[in-house]
Protein backbone atom coordinates (compact mmCIF):
# COMPACT_ATOMS: atom_id res chain seq x y z
CA UNK A 1 0.00 0.00 0.00
CA UNK A 2 1.17 3.70 -0.84
CA UNK A 3 2.53 5.30 1.88
CA UNK A 4 2.53 9.31 2.32
CA UNK A 5 6.19 9.00 1.49
CA UNK A 6 6.15 7.04 -0.76
CA UNK A 7 7.04 9.39 -3.30
CA UNK A 8 10.04 10.44 -1.54
CA UNK A 9 11.47 6.79 -1.35
CA UNK A 10 14.57 5.80 -3.99
CA UNK A 11 13.24 3.46 -6.60
CA UNK A 12 15.90 1.41 -8.35
CA UNK A 13 16.15 -2.39 -10.16
CA UNK A 14 19.04 -3.60 -7.93
CA UNK A 15 21.78 -6.30 -9.34
CA UNK A 16 20.98 -9.81 -8.43
CA UNK A 17 23.88 -11.95 -7.76
CA UNK A 18 24.50 -15.48 -8.08
CA UNK A 19 22.07 -17.62 -5.62
CA UNK A 20 23.23 -18.89 -2.46
CA UNK A 21 22.35 -21.90 -1.21
CA UNK A 22 21.99 -23.24 2.44
CA UNK A 23 21.94 -26.96 1.38
CA UNK A 24 25.21 -28.81 1.92
CA UNK A 25 24.94 -30.59 -0.82
CA UNK A 26 24.99 -28.09 -3.55
CA UNK A 27 27.89 -28.32 -5.79
CA UNK A 28 27.65 -24.42 -6.94
CA UNK A 29 28.91 -23.43 -10.29
CA UNK A 30 27.02 -20.40 -9.96
CA UNK A 31 28.83 -17.46 -8.92
CA UNK A 32 32.66 -17.83 -10.40
CA UNK A 33 33.51 -18.56 -6.35
CA UNK A 34 37.22 -20.72 -5.98
CA UNK A 35 36.97 -24.54 -5.15
CA UNK A 36 39.86 -24.54 -3.67
CA UNK A 37 40.10 -22.99 0.29
CA UNK A 38 42.45 -19.51 0.67
CA UNK A 39 46.34 -19.90 1.46
CA UNK A 40 46.98 -21.77 4.45
CA UNK A 41 48.48 -18.49 5.95
CA UNK A 42 45.18 -16.58 6.05
CA UNK A 43 44.17 -19.66 8.43
CA UNK A 44 46.52 -18.91 10.51
CA UNK A 45 46.63 -15.34 11.00
CA UNK A 46 42.64 -15.62 11.86
CA UNK A 47 43.26 -18.13 14.39
CA UNK A 48 46.00 -16.32 16.18
CA UNK A 49 43.94 -12.67 15.27
CA UNK A 50 43.83 -10.88 19.02
CA UNK A 51 40.33 -9.98 19.40
CA UNK A 52 41.62 -6.91 21.88
CA UNK A 53 42.81 -5.38 18.44
CA UNK A 54 38.75 -5.14 17.76
CA UNK A 55 38.59 -2.46 20.28
CA UNK A 56 39.65 0.24 18.16
CA UNK A 57 39.20 1.43 15.01
CA UNK A 58 40.85 -0.16 12.25
CA UNK A 59 43.65 2.08 9.92
CA UNK A 60 41.65 4.48 7.64
CA UNK A 61 44.22 3.75 4.74
CA UNK A 62 44.46 -0.07 5.38
CA UNK A 63 48.21 0.42 5.33
CA UNK A 64 49.40 -2.88 5.92
CA UNK A 65 47.66 -4.15 3.38
CA UNK A 66 48.64 -1.61 0.81
CA UNK A 67 52.20 -2.61 2.12
CA UNK A 68 51.65 -6.01 1.27
CA UNK A 69 49.95 -5.00 -1.99
CA UNK A 70 52.70 -2.49 -3.43
CA UNK A 71 55.48 -5.64 -2.82
CA UNK A 72 53.09 -8.09 -4.95
CA UNK A 73 52.77 -5.92 -7.94
CA UNK A 74 56.24 -3.79 -7.36
CA UNK A 75 54.28 -0.58 -7.95
CA UNK A 76 53.70 2.24 -4.90
CA UNK A 77 51.68 2.72 -1.85
CA UNK A 78 50.57 5.67 -3.34
CA UNK A 79 49.14 4.43 -6.35
CA UNK A 80 46.80 1.54 -4.45
CA UNK A 81 43.12 1.55 -2.95
CA UNK A 82 41.41 -0.66 -1.19
CA UNK A 83 38.45 -1.60 -0.36
CA UNK A 84 35.43 -3.83 0.53
CA UNK A 85 35.10 -6.29 -2.29
CA UNK A 86 35.66 -4.75 -6.25
CA UNK A 87 32.06 -4.06 -5.72
CA UNK A 88 32.73 -1.44 -3.88
CA UNK A 89 35.89 -0.08 -5.72
CA UNK A 90 34.14 -0.11 -8.55
CA UNK A 91 31.25 2.23 -7.04
CA UNK A 92 33.47 4.85 -5.83
CA UNK A 93 35.31 4.55 -9.00
CA UNK A 94 31.91 5.42 -10.97
CA UNK A 95 31.35 8.36 -8.21
CA UNK A 96 35.27 9.60 -8.64
CA UNK A 97 35.98 9.99 -12.21
CA UNK A 98 32.68 9.24 -14.15
CA UNK A 99 31.41 13.02 -13.23
CA UNK A 100 30.67 14.59 -16.54
CA UNK A 101 27.43 14.98 -18.64
CA UNK A 102 28.65 13.04 -21.52
CA UNK A 103 27.70 9.20 -21.65
CA UNK A 104 30.03 6.38 -20.24
CA UNK A 105 30.95 4.07 -22.71
CA UNK A 106 31.01 0.29 -21.84
CA UNK A 107 29.70 -3.36 -24.08
CA UNK A 108 26.11 -4.31 -24.22
CA UNK A 109 27.09 -7.91 -22.96
CA UNK A 110 29.18 -6.91 -19.64
CA UNK A 111 29.11 -7.22 -15.61
CA UNK A 112 25.92 -6.36 -15.00
CA UNK A 113 26.53 -4.12 -12.29
CA UNK A 114 27.56 -1.21 -14.71
CA UNK A 115 24.46 -0.09 -15.59
CA UNK A 116 22.66 -0.29 -12.01
CA UNK A 117 25.38 2.29 -10.16
CA UNK A 118 24.89 4.11 -13.33
CA UNK A 119 21.29 4.70 -12.29
CA UNK A 120 22.10 4.37 -8.74
CA UNK A 121 24.20 7.52 -9.44
CA UNK A 122 22.63 9.10 -12.49
CA UNK A 123 25.24 8.92 -14.67
CA UNK A 124 24.58 8.97 -18.06
CA UNK A 125 25.61 5.49 -20.57
CA UNK A 126 25.67 4.22 -23.51
CA UNK A 127 26.11 0.52 -24.71
CA UNK A 128 28.45 -1.22 -27.18
CA UNK A 129 27.28 -4.09 -29.08
CA UNK A 130 29.80 -6.57 -28.78
CA UNK A 131 30.86 -8.41 -32.43
CA UNK A 132 28.85 -11.16 -33.75
CA UNK A 133 31.57 -13.55 -32.20
CA UNK A 134 30.84 -11.65 -28.92
CA UNK A 135 34.34 -9.53 -29.16
CA UNK A 136 34.76 -5.77 -27.92
CA UNK A 137 35.69 -3.39 -31.04
CA UNK A 138 37.98 -0.88 -30.08
CA UNK A 139 37.10 1.06 -32.60
CA UNK A 140 33.69 1.50 -31.16
CA UNK A 141 35.42 3.32 -28.30
CA UNK A 142 36.90 6.00 -30.26
CA UNK A 143 33.26 8.80 -30.01
CA UNK A 144 33.38 11.34 -27.59
CA UNK A 145 32.25 10.16 -24.01
CA UNK A 146 32.18 10.41 -20.26
CA UNK A 147 34.44 7.81 -19.78
CA UNK A 148 34.74 3.90 -19.99
CA UNK A 149 34.43 0.69 -17.86
CA UNK A 150 35.99 -2.82 -19.48
CA UNK A 151 36.14 -6.06 -18.07
CA UNK A 152 38.75 -7.47 -19.23
CA UNK A 153 38.65 -10.85 -19.40
CA UNK A 154 35.07 -9.76 -20.06
CA UNK A 155 32.27 -11.41 -18.20
CA UNK A 156 29.95 -12.98 -18.92
CA UNK A 157 31.69 -14.08 -21.98
CA UNK A 158 34.97 -14.96 -20.66
CA UNK A 159 36.88 -13.15 -23.46
CA UNK A 160 40.26 -11.84 -22.93
CA UNK A 161 41.15 -9.04 -25.26
CA UNK A 162 45.60 -8.86 -25.15
CA UNK A 163 47.65 -5.66 -24.02
CA UNK A 164 47.70 -3.99 -27.55
CA UNK A 165 44.14 -3.72 -27.72
CA UNK A 166 43.84 -2.02 -24.18
CA UNK A 167 46.53 0.43 -25.04
CA UNK A 168 44.60 1.11 -28.40
CA UNK A 169 41.21 2.33 -26.15
CA UNK A 170 43.27 4.09 -23.99
CA UNK A 171 45.05 6.02 -26.74
CA UNK A 172 41.59 6.85 -28.26
CA UNK A 173 40.42 8.17 -24.90
CA UNK A 174 43.49 10.57 -23.69
CA UNK A 175 40.53 12.90 -21.89
CA UNK A 176 38.76 10.15 -19.84
CA UNK A 177 39.17 7.83 -17.67
CA UNK A 178 39.32 4.06 -18.13
CA UNK A 179 38.55 1.06 -16.40
CA UNK A 180 39.52 -2.39 -16.63
CA UNK A 181 37.66 -4.38 -14.33
CA UNK A 182 40.51 -7.11 -14.33
CA UNK A 183 38.36 -9.30 -11.56
CA UNK A 184 39.32 -12.48 -13.75
CA UNK A 185 42.54 -11.26 -15.09
CA UNK A 186 44.87 -14.37 -12.93
CA UNK A 187 43.20 -16.91 -14.93
CA UNK A 188 45.60 -17.05 -17.98
CA UNK A 189 45.62 -12.82 -19.00
CA UNK A 190 48.05 -10.59 -19.02
CA UNK A 191 47.47 -7.76 -16.09
CA UNK A 192 47.65 -4.08 -17.41
CA UNK A 193 49.54 -2.97 -14.67
CA UNK A 194 52.82 -2.46 -16.99
CA UNK A 195 51.03 0.72 -18.65
CA UNK A 196 50.05 2.43 -15.65
CA UNK A 197 53.29 4.23 -15.79
CA UNK A 198 52.29 5.13 -19.27
CA UNK A 199 48.71 6.03 -18.98
CA UNK A 200 47.84 8.61 -16.53
CA UNK A 201 44.11 7.99 -17.54
CA UNK A 202 44.18 4.12 -16.49
CA UNK A 203 42.77 2.23 -13.59
CA UNK A 204 42.92 -1.08 -12.88
CA UNK A 205 40.79 -3.06 -10.78
CA UNK A 206 41.49 -6.19 -9.21
CA UNK A 207 39.73 -8.86 -6.52
CA UNK A 208 40.49 -10.93 -3.53
CA UNK A 209 37.41 -12.84 -4.64
CA UNK A 210 38.15 -15.29 -7.74
CA UNK A 211 41.93 -16.18 -7.72
CA UNK A 212 42.87 -15.92 -3.93
CA UNK A 213 39.21 -17.97 -3.05
CA UNK A 214 38.38 -14.87 -0.67
CA UNK A 215 34.65 -14.16 -1.88
CA UNK A 216 33.99 -13.96 1.73
CA UNK A 217 36.05 -11.65 3.11
CA UNK A 218 35.19 -9.04 0.72
CA UNK A 219 38.40 -7.59 -0.66
CA UNK A 220 39.19 -5.39 -3.28
CA UNK A 221 41.66 -2.48 -4.93
CA UNK A 222 42.42 -0.13 -7.62
CA UNK A 223 45.71 0.72 -9.47
CA UNK A 224 46.30 3.92 -10.84
CA UNK A 225 47.76 7.06 -10.67
CA UNK A 226 48.83 8.90 -7.29
CA UNK A 227 46.04 11.44 -8.18
CA UNK A 228 43.41 9.48 -8.93
CA UNK A 229 43.68 7.44 -6.12
CA UNK A 230 43.49 10.76 -4.03
CA UNK A 231 40.54 11.50 -6.09
CA UNK A 232 39.48 8.04 -4.50
CA UNK A 233 39.92 8.39 -1.07
CA UNK A 234 38.70 11.82 -1.18
CA UNK A 235 35.57 10.34 -2.01
CA UNK A 236 35.89 7.34 0.20
CA UNK A 237 36.70 9.26 2.86
CA UNK A 238 33.19 11.15 2.01
CA UNK A 239 31.02 8.61 2.77
CA UNK A 240 33.19 5.86 4.94
CA UNK A 241 36.23 6.13 6.64
CA UNK A 242 36.39 2.22 7.61
CA UNK A 243 35.72 0.49 4.73
CA UNK A 244 38.09 -2.44 5.41
CA UNK A 245 38.28 -3.93 8.51
CA UNK A 246 41.07 -5.08 11.02
CA UNK A 247 40.58 -8.94 10.53
CA UNK A 248 40.42 -8.61 6.64
CA UNK A 249 42.81 -6.15 6.72
CA UNK A 250 45.11 -8.94 8.34
CA UNK A 251 43.92 -11.90 6.51
CA UNK A 252 44.22 -10.49 3.36
CA UNK A 253 47.90 -9.39 3.89
CA UNK A 254 48.61 -12.84 4.76
CA UNK A 255 47.19 -14.13 1.40
CA UNK A 256 49.61 -11.96 -0.59
CA UNK A 257 52.32 -13.38 1.27
CA UNK A 258 51.92 -17.11 -0.58
CA UNK A 259 52.76 -16.44 -4.15
CA UNK A 260 53.26 -19.64 -4.51
CA UNK A 261 49.59 -21.18 -3.38
CA UNK A 262 47.89 -18.88 -5.26
CA UNK A 263 50.09 -19.68 -8.61
CA UNK A 264 49.30 -23.45 -7.77
CA UNK A 265 45.61 -22.70 -7.11
CA UNK A 266 44.85 -20.63 -10.30
CA UNK A 267 46.63 -23.18 -12.22
CA UNK A 268 44.75 -25.79 -11.11
CA UNK A 269 41.62 -23.75 -12.39
CA UNK A 270 42.88 -23.49 -15.42
CA UNK A 271 43.76 -26.96 -15.97
CA UNK A 272 40.19 -27.91 -15.10
CA UNK A 273 38.97 -25.09 -17.25
CA UNK A 274 40.96 -26.00 -20.33
CA UNK A 275 40.06 -30.30 -20.03
CA UNK A 276 36.04 -28.60 -19.17
CA UNK A 277 36.06 -26.62 -22.38
CA UNK A 278 37.09 -30.07 -24.65
CA UNK A 279 34.13 -32.29 -22.89
CA UNK A 280 31.87 -29.68 -23.26
CA UNK A 281 32.49 -29.39 -26.73
CA UNK A 282 32.26 -33.47 -27.25
CA UNK A 283 28.89 -33.33 -25.59
CA UNK A 284 27.37 -30.93 -28.14
CA UNK A 285 28.67 -27.20 -26.51
CA UNK A 286 29.58 -23.84 -28.39
CA UNK A 287 31.90 -22.61 -25.81
CA UNK A 288 33.58 -19.45 -26.14
CA UNK A 289 37.07 -18.80 -25.79
CA UNK A 290 38.15 -18.66 -21.85
CA UNK A 291 40.86 -17.05 -20.06
CA UNK A 292 38.68 -16.74 -16.39
CA UNK A 293 37.01 -19.17 -14.13
CA UNK A 294 34.50 -19.68 -15.74
CA UNK A 295 32.91 -20.45 -19.11
CA UNK A 296 29.90 -19.29 -21.38
CA UNK A 297 28.28 -22.37 -23.41
CA UNK A 298 25.20 -23.03 -25.59
CA UNK A 299 23.72 -26.62 -26.53
CA UNK A 300 23.60 -26.85 -29.93
CA UNK A 301 19.54 -28.70 -29.71
CA UNK A 302 19.10 -28.34 -26.11
CA UNK A 303 17.82 -25.07 -24.87
CA UNK A 304 20.14 -23.49 -21.70
CA UNK A 305 17.20 -22.56 -19.69
CA UNK A 306 16.22 -26.85 -19.57
CA UNK A 307 19.80 -27.53 -18.87
CA UNK A 308 19.99 -25.05 -16.19
CA UNK A 309 16.61 -26.13 -14.17
CA UNK A 310 16.98 -29.99 -14.99
CA UNK A 311 20.76 -29.26 -13.17
CA UNK A 312 19.06 -27.83 -10.42
CA UNK A 313 16.63 -30.23 -9.66
CA UNK A 314 20.15 -32.62 -9.45
CA UNK A 315 21.74 -29.96 -7.22
CA UNK A 316 23.94 -28.21 -9.07
CA UNK A 317 23.79 -24.51 -9.68
CA UNK A 318 24.77 -23.22 -12.77
CA UNK A 319 24.12 -19.46 -13.78
CA UNK A 320 21.30 -18.51 -16.59
CA UNK A 321 20.70 -14.91 -17.69
CA UNK A 322 17.92 -14.36 -19.32
CA UNK A 323 19.26 -11.36 -21.16
CA UNK A 324 18.86 -10.82 -25.28
CA UNK A 325 21.60 -12.47 -27.16
CA UNK A 326 22.90 -15.02 -24.68
CA UNK A 327 19.43 -16.38 -23.44
CA UNK A 328 20.12 -19.70 -24.69
CA UNK A 329 23.85 -19.59 -22.93
CA UNK A 330 24.76 -21.13 -19.75
CA UNK A 331 27.37 -19.79 -17.37
CA UNK A 332 29.25 -22.26 -15.84
CA UNK A 333 32.18 -21.34 -13.17
CA UNK A 334 34.97 -24.15 -13.13
CA UNK A 335 34.86 -26.41 -9.79
CA UNK A 336 37.02 -29.13 -8.81
CA UNK A 337 37.65 -31.70 -11.25
CA UNK A 338 35.50 -34.03 -9.03
CA UNK A 339 32.79 -31.57 -9.68
CA UNK A 340 33.16 -30.84 -12.75
CA UNK A 341 32.89 -34.83 -13.65
CA UNK A 342 29.42 -34.85 -11.70
CA UNK A 343 28.73 -32.12 -13.86
CA UNK A 344 29.39 -33.80 -17.06
CA UNK A 345 27.61 -37.27 -16.11
CA UNK A 346 24.44 -35.35 -15.47
CA UNK A 347 24.74 -33.34 -18.39
CA UNK A 348 25.07 -36.83 -20.24
CA UNK A 349 22.05 -38.04 -18.75
CA UNK A 350 20.13 -34.52 -19.50
CA UNK A 351 21.09 -34.50 -22.95
N1 LIG B 1 33.79 -7.39 -11.68
C1 LIG B 1 33.32 -8.45 -12.33
C2 LIG B 1 33.48 -8.49 -13.83
C3 LIG B 1 32.69 -9.50 -11.65
O1 LIG B 1 32.21 -10.55 -12.30
C4 LIG B 1 32.58 -9.42 -10.24
C5 LIG B 1 31.93 -10.54 -9.47
N2 LIG B 1 30.56 -10.51 -9.40
C6 LIG B 1 33.07 -8.28 -9.60
C7 LIG B 1 33.68 -7.29 -10.34
C8 LIG B 1 32.91 -8.06 -8.13
O2 LIG B 1 33.58 -8.97 -7.33
P1 LIG B 1 33.84 -8.70 -5.79
O3 LIG B 1 32.94 -7.59 -5.32
O4 LIG B 1 33.56 -9.99 -5.11
O5 LIG B 1 35.28 -8.30 -5.68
Amino acid sequence: MNKPWSDKLRKIEPYIPGEQSKKSNVIKLNANENPYPPSPEVKKVLSNFDTDNLRKYPASDASDLKAALAKCYNINENQIFVGNGSDDVLALCFQSFFCSDKPILFPDLTYSFYPVWCSLFRTPYKTIPLDENFRINPDDYKKENGGVILPNPNAPTGIYENLSFIENILNNNKDSIVIIDEAYIDFGGQSAISLLDKYENLVIVQTMSKSRSLAGLRVGYAFASAELIETLDAVKNSYNSYTMDSVTIAAASASLSDHQYFLDTCNKVINTRNRTINVLNELGFHVLPSETNFVLASHKSISAIHIFEKLKQENIFIRYFKIPRIENYLRITIGTDEEMDTLFSSLKKIL
